[in-house]
Protein backbone atom coordinates (compact mmCIF):
# COMPACT_ATOMS: atom_id res chain seq x y z
CA UNK A 1 0.00 0.00 0.00
CA UNK A 2 1.35 3.21 -0.45
CA UNK A 3 2.44 5.68 2.23
CA UNK A 4 -0.05 8.36 4.39
CA UNK A 5 2.81 9.63 6.45
CA UNK A 6 2.18 13.12 5.55
CA UNK A 7 -0.35 15.68 5.65
CA UNK A 8 -1.70 18.13 2.92
CA UNK A 9 -1.42 21.52 3.91
CA UNK A 10 -1.49 24.85 2.11
CA UNK A 11 -1.61 22.40 -1.41
CA UNK A 12 1.64 20.61 -0.34
CA UNK A 13 2.13 17.25 1.26
CA UNK A 14 4.56 17.93 4.22
CA UNK A 15 5.64 15.64 6.84
CA UNK A 16 4.42 15.91 10.44
CA UNK A 17 6.35 18.81 12.70
CA UNK A 18 7.33 15.92 15.14
CA UNK A 19 7.45 13.16 12.14
CA UNK A 20 4.75 11.17 13.71
CA UNK A 21 2.82 8.21 12.96
CA UNK A 22 0.15 5.95 13.67
CA UNK A 23 -1.09 2.91 12.25
CA UNK A 24 -4.76 1.97 10.52
CA UNK A 25 -5.53 -1.77 10.74
CA UNK A 26 -8.10 -3.77 8.34
CA UNK A 27 -10.74 -5.28 11.08
CA UNK A 28 -11.21 -8.16 9.18
CA UNK A 29 -7.96 -9.31 9.14
CA UNK A 30 -6.47 -7.32 12.17
CA UNK A 31 -3.58 -6.45 10.17
CA UNK A 32 -1.80 -2.97 9.55
CA UNK A 33 -2.56 -1.49 6.33
CA UNK A 34 -1.23 1.45 6.53
CA UNK A 35 1.39 3.85 8.26
CA UNK A 36 -0.41 7.24 8.99
CA UNK A 37 0.71 10.92 9.55
CA UNK A 38 0.35 12.18 13.11
CA UNK A 39 -0.62 15.72 13.21
CA UNK A 40 -0.14 17.67 16.31
CA UNK A 41 -1.22 21.22 17.51
CA UNK A 42 2.03 22.53 15.58
CA UNK A 43 0.39 20.78 12.29
CA UNK A 44 -3.20 22.02 13.26
CA UNK A 45 -1.66 25.72 13.74
CA UNK A 46 -0.05 25.71 10.20
CA UNK A 47 -3.37 23.91 8.17
CA UNK A 48 -5.40 26.92 10.10
CA UNK A 49 -2.85 29.58 9.02
CA UNK A 50 -3.10 28.15 5.33
CA UNK A 51 -6.69 27.72 5.81
CA UNK A 52 -6.61 31.62 6.96
CA UNK A 53 -4.96 32.89 4.48
CA UNK A 54 -6.86 31.55 1.64
CA UNK A 55 -10.00 32.62 3.04
CA UNK A 56 -8.56 36.16 4.08
CA UNK A 57 -6.86 36.61 0.56
CA UNK A 58 -6.97 33.93 -1.40
CA UNK A 59 -9.19 33.71 -4.56
CA UNK A 60 -11.88 31.14 -2.99
CA UNK A 61 -14.59 33.33 -1.52
CA UNK A 62 -14.08 36.24 -3.76
CA UNK A 63 -14.64 33.64 -6.85
CA UNK A 64 -18.19 33.30 -8.80
CA UNK A 65 -20.12 30.45 -7.05
CA UNK A 66 -19.83 29.12 -10.92
CA UNK A 67 -16.09 29.12 -10.83
CA UNK A 68 -16.52 27.27 -7.37
CA UNK A 69 -18.97 24.69 -9.05
CA UNK A 70 -16.57 23.87 -11.32
CA UNK A 71 -13.83 22.49 -9.49
CA UNK A 72 -16.54 21.39 -7.10
CA UNK A 73 -17.51 19.27 -10.35
CA UNK A 74 -13.95 17.98 -10.90
CA UNK A 75 -13.79 16.99 -7.23
CA UNK A 76 -16.93 14.88 -8.25
CA UNK A 77 -15.59 13.51 -11.46
CA UNK A 78 -12.25 12.99 -9.25
CA UNK A 79 -14.23 10.82 -6.91
CA UNK A 80 -16.15 9.12 -9.49
CA UNK A 81 -12.95 8.24 -11.96
CA UNK A 82 -11.49 6.25 -9.22
CA UNK A 83 -14.38 4.75 -7.49
CA UNK A 84 -13.78 1.32 -7.26
CA UNK A 85 -10.40 1.72 -5.81
CA UNK A 86 -11.32 4.11 -3.20
CA UNK A 87 -14.33 1.39 -2.28
CA UNK A 88 -11.77 -0.79 -1.88
CA UNK A 89 -9.78 1.13 0.07
CA UNK A 90 -13.08 2.29 2.30
CA UNK A 91 -14.13 -1.85 2.95
CA UNK A 92 -10.58 -2.43 4.05
CA UNK A 93 -10.30 1.00 6.14
CA UNK A 94 -13.17 0.44 7.88
CA UNK A 95 -14.94 -3.30 6.98
CA UNK A 96 -17.86 -2.26 5.43
CA UNK A 97 -19.02 -4.40 2.77
CA UNK A 98 -17.65 -4.04 -0.97
CA UNK A 99 -21.49 -2.97 -2.02
CA UNK A 100 -21.92 -0.34 0.64
CA UNK A 101 -18.69 1.33 -0.03
CA UNK A 102 -19.38 2.18 -3.42
CA UNK A 103 -22.59 3.52 -2.52
CA UNK A 104 -21.21 6.22 0.02
CA UNK A 105 -18.17 6.76 -2.66
CA UNK A 106 -20.78 7.36 -5.45
CA UNK A 107 -22.80 9.16 -2.67
CA UNK A 108 -20.10 11.42 -1.82
CA UNK A 109 -19.12 12.16 -6.00
CA UNK A 110 -22.85 13.50 -5.99
CA UNK A 111 -22.53 15.21 -2.65
CA UNK A 112 -19.65 17.09 -4.41
CA UNK A 113 -21.99 17.77 -7.80
CA UNK A 114 -25.20 18.76 -5.97
CA UNK A 115 -22.96 21.53 -4.08
CA UNK A 116 -22.06 22.53 -6.81
CA UNK A 117 -25.41 23.42 -8.35
CA UNK A 118 -25.85 25.52 -5.76
CA UNK A 119 -22.57 27.13 -5.21
CA UNK A 120 -24.09 27.99 -8.93
CA UNK A 121 -27.30 29.18 -7.46
CA UNK A 122 -26.09 31.50 -4.97
CA UNK A 123 -24.65 33.48 -7.74
CA UNK A 124 -28.31 34.48 -8.09
CA UNK A 125 -29.15 34.58 -4.75
CA UNK A 126 -26.96 35.59 -2.42
CA UNK A 127 -28.78 38.38 -1.86
CA UNK A 128 -32.59 39.04 -0.91
CA UNK A 129 -34.28 42.33 -1.24
CA UNK A 130 -35.96 42.90 2.70
CA UNK A 131 -39.10 44.62 3.07
CA UNK A 132 -39.04 47.54 4.78
CA UNK A 133 -41.58 49.43 6.86
CA UNK A 134 -39.87 53.01 5.73
CA UNK A 135 -39.26 54.22 2.47
CA UNK A 136 -35.96 56.28 3.37
CA UNK A 137 -34.23 52.93 3.58
CA UNK A 138 -33.62 50.03 1.34
CA UNK A 139 -32.04 46.50 2.56
CA UNK A 140 -30.99 43.61 1.24
CA UNK A 141 -30.04 40.34 3.32
CA UNK A 142 -27.02 38.71 2.20
CA UNK A 143 -25.10 35.28 2.28
CA UNK A 144 -21.85 35.47 3.08
CA UNK A 145 -19.27 32.57 3.78
CA UNK A 146 -18.52 31.88 7.21
CA UNK A 147 -15.08 31.84 7.46
CA UNK A 148 -12.61 29.41 8.28
CA UNK A 149 -14.50 25.85 8.77
CA UNK A 150 -13.02 23.19 11.13
CA UNK A 151 -14.73 19.71 10.23
CA UNK A 152 -13.91 16.70 12.78
CA UNK A 153 -15.93 13.55 11.12
CA UNK A 154 -16.20 9.85 12.32
CA UNK A 155 -15.55 6.26 11.24
CA UNK A 156 -18.54 4.97 10.41
CA UNK A 157 -19.11 6.40 6.89
CA UNK A 158 -15.67 7.95 6.30
CA UNK A 159 -15.89 9.17 2.89
CA UNK A 160 -18.98 10.56 2.94
CA UNK A 161 -19.07 12.02 6.10
CA UNK A 162 -16.04 13.96 4.68
CA UNK A 163 -18.01 14.85 1.70
CA UNK A 164 -20.74 16.31 3.92
CA UNK A 165 -18.43 19.04 5.37
CA UNK A 166 -16.09 19.64 2.52
CA UNK A 167 -18.68 20.24 -0.45
CA UNK A 168 -21.13 22.85 0.65
CA UNK A 169 -18.21 24.66 3.02
CA UNK A 170 -16.54 25.09 -0.60
CA UNK A 171 -19.46 25.34 -1.90
CA UNK A 172 -20.11 28.54 0.14
CA UNK A 173 -16.67 30.17 -0.11
CA UNK A 174 -15.11 29.17 3.09
CA UNK A 175 -11.73 27.40 3.31
CA UNK A 176 -11.82 23.86 5.62
CA UNK A 177 -9.25 22.12 8.08
CA UNK A 178 -10.45 18.32 8.01
CA UNK A 179 -9.74 15.55 10.55
CA UNK A 180 -10.50 12.44 9.91
CA UNK A 181 -10.87 9.95 12.31
CA UNK A 182 -7.53 7.98 13.08
CA UNK A 183 -9.62 4.71 12.61
CA UNK A 184 -10.43 5.54 8.77
CA UNK A 185 -8.32 8.37 7.72
CA UNK A 186 -7.06 6.96 4.06
CA UNK A 187 -9.99 8.07 2.05
CA UNK A 188 -9.75 11.72 3.24
CA UNK A 189 -6.09 12.12 2.55
CA UNK A 190 -7.13 10.46 -0.83
CA UNK A 191 -9.81 12.95 -1.54
CA UNK A 192 -6.69 15.87 -0.81
CA UNK A 193 -5.16 14.35 -4.05
CA UNK A 194 -8.09 14.03 -6.05
CA UNK A 195 -8.96 18.30 -4.80
CA UNK A 196 -5.19 19.47 -5.72
CA UNK A 197 -6.04 17.47 -9.28
CA UNK A 198 -9.19 19.56 -9.49
CA UNK A 199 -7.33 22.74 -9.26
CA UNK A 200 -8.48 23.48 -5.84
CA UNK A 201 -6.26 26.69 -5.00
CA UNK A 202 -3.49 26.12 -2.08
CA UNK A 203 -5.17 26.16 1.78
CA UNK A 204 -8.78 25.95 0.83
CA UNK A 205 -8.41 22.54 1.36
CA UNK A 206 -6.35 20.87 4.27
CA UNK A 207 -6.18 17.72 5.89
CA UNK A 208 -4.96 16.72 9.02
CA UNK A 209 -4.72 12.98 10.50
CA UNK A 210 -4.22 12.48 14.00
CA UNK A 211 -5.62 11.27 17.12
CA UNK A 212 -8.79 13.41 18.45
CA UNK A 213 -6.28 14.29 21.75
CA UNK A 214 -3.66 15.47 19.26
CA UNK A 215 -5.31 16.69 16.69
CA UNK A 216 -8.99 17.18 17.00
CA UNK A 217 -8.50 18.90 20.50
CA UNK A 218 -6.32 21.67 18.96
CA UNK A 219 -7.88 22.46 16.19
CA UNK A 220 -11.55 22.89 18.52
CA UNK A 221 -9.65 24.96 20.42
CA UNK A 222 -7.99 27.12 17.64
CA UNK A 223 -8.63 30.87 17.48
CA UNK A 224 -7.83 31.21 13.61
CA UNK A 225 -11.23 28.97 13.02
CA UNK A 226 -14.64 30.15 12.47
CA UNK A 227 -16.81 27.37 12.63
CA UNK A 228 -16.74 24.22 13.84
CA UNK A 229 -18.36 21.24 12.28
CA UNK A 230 -18.70 18.13 13.80
CA UNK A 231 -19.66 14.23 13.57
CA UNK A 232 -19.35 11.92 16.09
CA UNK A 233 -19.98 10.83 19.60
CA UNK A 234 -22.20 13.04 22.63
CA UNK A 235 -19.60 13.01 24.72
CA UNK A 236 -16.98 14.37 22.10
CA UNK A 237 -19.53 16.97 20.62
CA UNK A 238 -20.04 18.14 24.14
CA UNK A 239 -16.13 18.60 24.78
CA UNK A 240 -15.99 20.63 20.99
CA UNK A 241 -18.90 23.08 22.28
CA UNK A 242 -16.88 23.60 25.54
CA UNK A 243 -14.21 24.56 22.79
CA UNK A 244 -16.22 26.83 20.49
CA UNK A 245 -17.79 28.61 23.27
CA UNK A 246 -14.56 29.98 24.62
CA UNK A 247 -14.43 32.59 21.33
CA UNK A 248 -18.16 32.21 20.15
CA UNK A 249 -17.48 29.66 17.44
CA UNK A 250 -20.13 29.00 15.35
CA UNK A 251 -20.86 25.27 15.71
CA UNK A 252 -22.97 22.32 14.01
CA UNK A 253 -22.70 19.13 15.84
CA UNK A 254 -24.25 15.68 14.17
CA UNK A 255 -24.03 13.20 17.15
CA UNK A 256 -25.56 9.69 18.21
CA UNK A 257 -28.85 8.53 18.43
CA UNK A 258 -31.32 5.45 19.16
CA UNK A 259 -33.46 5.71 16.70
CA UNK A 260 -37.22 4.11 17.29
CA UNK A 261 -39.37 2.47 14.82
CA UNK A 262 -42.84 2.04 15.28
CA UNK A 263 -44.54 -1.13 13.66
CA UNK A 264 -48.24 -0.93 13.66
CA UNK A 265 -49.96 -4.56 13.22
CA UNK A 266 -51.70 -3.83 10.42
CA UNK A 267 -48.14 -4.06 8.52
CA UNK A 268 -46.82 -6.05 5.73
CA UNK A 269 -43.96 -8.40 8.07
CA UNK A 270 -41.79 -8.83 5.43
CA UNK A 271 -41.64 -5.36 4.40
CA UNK A 272 -41.45 -4.69 8.22
CA UNK A 273 -38.50 -6.95 8.54
CA UNK A 274 -36.89 -5.76 5.63
CA UNK A 275 -37.24 -2.14 6.70
CA UNK A 276 -35.42 -3.71 10.58
CA UNK A 277 -32.64 -5.06 9.35
CA UNK A 278 -31.68 -2.95 6.62
CA UNK A 279 -32.27 -0.38 9.28
CA UNK A 280 -29.63 -2.13 12.18
CA UNK A 281 -27.93 -4.34 9.87
CA UNK A 282 -26.45 -2.15 7.33
CA UNK A 283 -22.96 -0.90 7.96
CA UNK A 284 -22.61 -3.34 10.82
CA UNK A 285 -25.52 -0.68 12.86
CA UNK A 286 -22.78 1.65 12.75
CA UNK A 287 -25.35 3.96 11.65
CA UNK A 288 -25.84 7.08 13.77
CA UNK A 289 -29.75 6.57 12.77
CA UNK A 290 -29.73 3.02 13.56
CA UNK A 291 -32.95 1.71 13.74
CA UNK A 292 -32.13 0.14 17.27
CA UNK A 293 -35.54 0.44 18.69
CA UNK A 294 -38.16 -1.11 17.42
CA UNK A 295 -41.70 -1.26 18.99
CA UNK A 296 -44.03 -3.83 17.30
CA UNK A 297 -47.66 -3.69 18.22
CA UNK A 298 -48.33 -6.89 20.45
CA UNK A 299 -51.08 -8.61 17.71
CA UNK A 300 -47.91 -9.08 15.11
CA UNK A 301 -45.18 -9.36 17.48
CA UNK A 302 -44.53 -13.11 18.07
CA UNK A 303 -44.79 -13.37 14.42
CA UNK A 304 -42.48 -10.70 13.27
CA UNK A 305 -39.98 -11.83 16.06
CA UNK A 306 -39.87 -14.94 14.19
CA UNK A 307 -39.51 -14.34 11.24
CA UNK A 308 -36.69 -11.65 12.19
CA UNK A 309 -34.67 -14.04 14.02
CA UNK A 310 -34.76 -16.43 11.18
CA UNK A 311 -33.29 -14.24 8.48
CA UNK A 312 -30.68 -12.54 11.13
CA UNK A 313 -28.97 -15.78 11.48
CA UNK A 314 -29.36 -16.19 7.55
CA UNK A 315 -27.07 -13.10 7.18
CA UNK A 316 -23.67 -13.79 5.75
CA UNK A 317 -20.82 -12.42 7.55
CA UNK A 318 -17.21 -12.08 6.73
CA UNK A 319 -14.55 -9.96 4.62
CA UNK A 320 -16.37 -7.09 3.13
CA UNK A 321 -14.48 -7.66 -0.52
CA UNK A 322 -15.71 -11.01 -0.54
CA UNK A 323 -18.78 -11.65 -2.79
CA UNK A 324 -22.05 -12.23 -0.94
CA UNK A 325 -20.95 -10.90 2.39
CA UNK A 326 -23.72 -8.70 4.03
CA UNK A 327 -22.32 -7.60 7.26
CA UNK A 328 -18.55 -7.44 7.77
CA UNK A 329 -16.48 -6.97 10.96
CA UNK A 330 -16.89 -3.75 13.92
CA UNK A 331 -14.34 -0.77 12.70
CA UNK A 332 -12.07 -1.58 15.64
CA UNK A 333 -10.66 -3.94 18.74
CA UNK A 334 -12.62 -1.09 21.00
CA UNK A 335 -15.80 -1.00 19.25
CA UNK A 336 -15.51 -4.69 18.69
CA UNK A 337 -15.49 -4.94 22.92
CA UNK A 338 -18.43 -1.91 23.42
CA UNK A 339 -20.45 -4.19 21.75
CA UNK A 340 -19.89 -7.38 22.96
CA UNK A 341 -20.32 -5.62 26.67
CA UNK A 342 -23.50 -4.38 25.84
CA UNK A 343 -24.93 -7.68 24.56
CA UNK A 344 -23.89 -9.15 27.82
CA UNK A 345 -25.55 -6.41 29.72
CA UNK A 346 -28.69 -7.06 27.55
CA UNK A 347 -28.98 -10.49 29.12
CA UNK A 348 -27.96 -9.26 32.56
CA UNK A 349 -30.54 -6.82 32.29
CA UNK A 350 -33.27 -9.34 31.31
CA UNK A 351 -33.75 -8.92 28.26
CA UNK A 352 -34.71 -11.62 25.79
CA UNK A 353 -31.78 -12.68 23.38
CA UNK A 354 -32.93 -14.33 20.27
CA UNK A 355 -30.05 -14.24 18.46
CA UNK A 356 -26.56 -13.54 17.62
CA UNK A 357 -23.94 -11.77 19.98
CA UNK A 358 -20.96 -14.19 19.76
CA UNK A 359 -18.18 -14.55 17.43
CA UNK A 360 -18.70 -16.34 13.73
CA UNK A 361 -17.81 -19.69 14.24
CA UNK A 362 -15.44 -19.47 10.92
CA UNK A 363 -13.72 -16.42 11.59
CA UNK A 364 -10.94 -16.53 14.10
CA UNK A 365 -9.65 -13.21 13.09
CA UNK A 366 -10.86 -9.88 12.81
CA UNK A 367 -13.72 -8.46 14.83
CA UNK A 368 -16.72 -9.95 13.84
CA UNK A 369 -19.96 -10.16 15.60
CA UNK A 370 -22.98 -12.23 14.39
CA UNK A 371 -25.81 -9.93 14.30
CA UNK A 372 -27.83 -10.09 17.43
CA UNK A 373 -31.49 -10.09 18.46
CA UNK A 374 -32.96 -8.57 21.61
CA UNK A 375 -36.96 -9.16 22.83
CA UNK A 376 -38.82 -7.96 25.36
CA UNK A 377 -36.28 -5.52 26.06
CA UNK A 378 -37.31 -3.27 29.62
CA UNK A 379 -37.36 0.34 28.79
CA UNK A 380 -35.74 1.18 31.98
CA UNK A 381 -32.39 -1.09 30.83
CA UNK A 382 -28.95 0.53 29.47
CA UNK A 383 -29.34 -1.43 25.83
CA UNK A 384 -32.81 0.28 25.82
CA UNK A 385 -31.56 3.56 26.40
CA UNK A 386 -27.71 4.29 25.18
CA UNK A 387 -26.55 3.80 21.82
CA UNK A 388 -24.45 0.29 21.27
CA UNK A 389 -23.68 1.07 17.23
CA UNK A 390 -23.38 -2.07 16.27
CA UNK A 391 -25.57 -4.69 14.96
CA UNK A 392 -27.66 -5.20 18.23
CA UNK A 393 -31.57 -4.34 17.82
CA UNK A 394 -33.77 -3.87 20.87
CA UNK A 395 -37.09 -4.64 20.53
CA UNK A 396 -40.90 -4.61 22.94
CA UNK A 397 -44.09 -4.80 22.30
CA UNK A 398 -46.73 -2.21 22.77
CA UNK A 399 -50.72 -1.72 22.64
CA UNK A 400 -51.75 1.47 21.52
CA UNK A 401 -50.61 4.34 19.43
CA UNK A 402 -50.17 6.81 22.33
CA UNK A 403 -48.01 4.20 24.06
CA UNK A 404 -45.67 3.37 21.01
CA UNK A 405 -45.21 7.49 20.64
CA UNK A 406 -44.73 7.98 24.47
CA UNK A 407 -41.88 5.55 24.11
CA UNK A 408 -40.17 6.59 21.02
CA UNK A 409 -39.82 9.59 22.60
CA UNK A 410 -38.82 8.53 26.02
CA UNK A 411 -35.39 9.08 24.73
CA UNK A 412 -32.22 11.66 25.69
CA UNK A 413 -32.01 11.61 21.26
CA UNK A 414 -33.66 12.48 18.72
CA UNK A 415 -32.59 11.56 15.08
CA UNK A 416 -33.99 9.49 13.22
CA UNK A 417 -37.43 7.40 13.65
CA UNK A 418 -39.81 5.17 11.90
CA UNK A 419 -43.52 4.39 11.34
CA UNK A 420 -45.17 1.52 9.63
CA UNK A 421 -48.71 1.51 9.12
CA UNK A 422 -51.54 0.83 6.38
CA UNK A 423 -53.37 3.95 7.99
CA UNK A 424 -51.97 7.02 5.82
CA UNK A 425 -53.95 9.21 8.46
CA UNK A 426 -52.00 7.16 11.17
CA UNK A 427 -48.89 7.35 10.07
CA UNK A 428 -49.04 11.21 9.60
CA UNK A 429 -50.41 11.79 13.15
CA UNK A 430 -47.36 9.54 14.61
CA UNK A 431 -45.03 11.40 12.12
CA UNK A 432 -45.85 14.59 13.47
CA UNK A 433 -45.88 13.75 17.48
CA UNK A 434 -42.33 11.98 16.73
CA UNK A 435 -39.58 14.09 18.64
CA UNK A 436 -37.15 13.25 16.11
CA UNK A 437 -34.52 15.28 13.16
CA UNK A 438 -35.74 12.25 10.52
CA UNK A 439 -39.01 10.84 9.90
CA UNK A 440 -39.44 8.03 7.78
CA UNK A 441 -42.76 6.44 7.21
CA UNK A 442 -43.19 2.84 5.97
CA UNK A 443 -39.34 2.31 5.60
CA UNK A 444 -36.40 3.38 7.74
CA UNK A 445 -32.98 4.58 6.44
CA UNK A 446 -32.81 6.38 3.24
CA UNK A 447 -30.77 9.28 3.07
CA UNK A 448 -30.94 11.79 0.02
CA UNK A 449 -28.32 14.68 -0.49
CA UNK A 450 -31.21 17.17 -0.74
CA UNK A 451 -33.39 16.51 2.37
CA UNK A 452 -32.09 17.88 5.69
CA UNK A 453 -29.73 15.96 8.09
CA UNK A 454 -29.38 16.48 11.88
CA UNK A 455 -31.24 15.68 14.89
CA UNK A 456 -33.59 17.01 17.78
CA UNK A 457 -32.14 16.92 21.65
CA UNK A 458 -28.64 15.19 22.40
CA UNK A 459 -28.32 13.86 18.44
CA UNK A 460 -27.26 17.25 17.65
CA UNK A 461 -27.47 20.87 16.59
CA UNK A 462 -27.95 22.23 12.79
CA UNK A 463 -29.03 20.17 9.90
CA UNK A 464 -26.34 19.05 7.18
CA UNK A 465 -27.36 18.39 3.85
CA UNK A 466 -29.98 20.39 1.30
CA UNK A 467 -29.84 23.72 0.87
CA UNK A 468 -29.87 23.27 5.27
CA UNK A 469 -26.07 21.96 4.69
CA UNK A 470 -24.66 25.37 2.40
CA UNK A 471 -26.54 27.50 5.47
CA UNK A 472 -24.38 26.20 7.62
CA UNK A 473 -21.56 27.50 6.50
CA UNK A 474 -23.10 30.58 5.17
CA UNK A 475 -23.35 33.90 7.33
CA UNK A 476 -26.08 36.40 6.76
CA UNK A 477 -25.39 39.91 6.72
CA UNK A 478 -27.95 43.11 6.56
CA UNK A 479 -26.94 45.93 3.75
CA UNK A 480 -29.46 49.11 4.82
CA UNK A 481 -29.24 51.76 2.43
CA UNK A 482 -30.55 55.25 3.19
CA UNK A 483 -32.02 56.32 -0.28
CA UNK A 484 -34.03 59.77 0.39
CA UNK A 485 -35.64 61.94 2.87
CA UNK A 486 -35.44 63.28 5.94
CA UNK A 487 -32.70 61.61 7.84
CA UNK A 488 -33.52 59.26 10.81
CA UNK A 489 -31.57 61.51 13.78
CA UNK A 490 -32.69 64.72 15.68
CA UNK A 491 -28.92 66.28 16.78
CA UNK A 492 -28.86 68.26 13.51
CA UNK A 493 -32.21 70.54 13.15
P1 LIG B 1 -15.94 10.13 18.43
O1 LIG B 1 -16.68 11.22 19.05
O2 LIG B 1 -15.15 9.22 19.27
O3 LIG B 1 -14.93 10.69 17.35
C1 LIG B 1 -15.35 11.51 16.29
C2 LIG B 1 -14.20 12.38 15.86
O4 LIG B 1 -13.86 13.26 16.92
C3 LIG B 1 -12.92 11.62 15.51
O5 LIG B 1 -12.32 12.24 14.39
C4 LIG B 1 -12.07 11.82 16.75
O6 LIG B 1 -10.69 11.75 16.51
C5 LIG B 1 -12.46 13.22 17.16
N1 LIG B 1 -12.22 13.53 18.57
C6 LIG B 1 -12.18 12.69 19.63
N2 LIG B 1 -11.94 13.37 20.77
C7 LIG B 1 -11.83 14.67 20.43
C8 LIG B 1 -11.59 15.87 21.15
N3 LIG B 1 -11.42 15.88 22.48
N4 LIG B 1 -11.56 17.04 20.48
C9 LIG B 1 -11.76 17.07 19.14
N5 LIG B 1 -11.96 15.96 18.40
C10 LIG B 1 -12.00 14.78 19.03
O7 LIG B 1 -17.01 9.33 17.56
P2 LIG B 1 -16.76 8.06 16.67
O8 LIG B 1 -16.60 6.90 17.60
O9 LIG B 1 -15.73 8.31 15.63
O10 LIG B 1 -18.15 7.95 15.88
C11 LIG B 1 -19.24 7.34 16.42
C12 LIG B 1 -20.25 8.36 16.88
O11 LIG B 1 -20.57 9.27 15.85
C13 LIG B 1 -21.55 7.73 17.27
O12 LIG B 1 -22.01 8.25 18.48
C14 LIG B 1 -22.50 8.12 16.15
O13 LIG B 1 -23.84 8.15 16.49
C15 LIG B 1 -21.98 9.44 15.73
N6 LIG B 1 -22.34 9.73 14.34
C16 LIG B 1 -23.33 10.65 14.10
C17 LIG B 1 -23.72 10.95 12.80
C18 LIG B 1 -24.81 11.96 12.52
O14 LIG B 1 -24.98 12.37 11.38
N7 LIG B 1 -25.55 12.41 13.51
C19 LIG B 1 -23.09 10.33 11.73
C20 LIG B 1 -22.08 9.40 11.99
C21 LIG B 1 -21.71 9.12 13.32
Amino acid sequence: MKSYEQLFIDGRWVAPVHNGSFETIDPSTEQTIAKVAAATAEDVDLAVKAARKAFDEGPWPRMRGGDRAAVLRRIGQGIRDRLPELAEIEVRDNGKPLPEALWDVGDAAGCFEYYADLAEQLDERAETPVALPDERFSSVARKEPVGVAGAITPWNFPILMAAWKVAPALAAGCTMVLKPSELTPLTALELAHIAAAADLPPGVLNIVTGTGKDAGAPLSEHPGIDKLAFTGSVPTGSRIMQAAARDIKNVSLELGGKSPFIVFDDSDIDAAVEWIMFGIFWNQGEVCSATSRVLVQRGIYERLLARLEKEARKISIGNGLQEGVLLGPLVSKGQYDKVREAVQRGKDEGAHLMTGGARPAHLDKGYFIEPVVFADVPTDSWIWKEEIFGPVVCIRAFDDEAEAVRLANDSRFGLGAAVMSRDDERCERVARALRAGIVWINCSQPTFTEAPWGGYKQSGIGRELGEWGLNNYLETKQITRYVSGKPWGWYIR
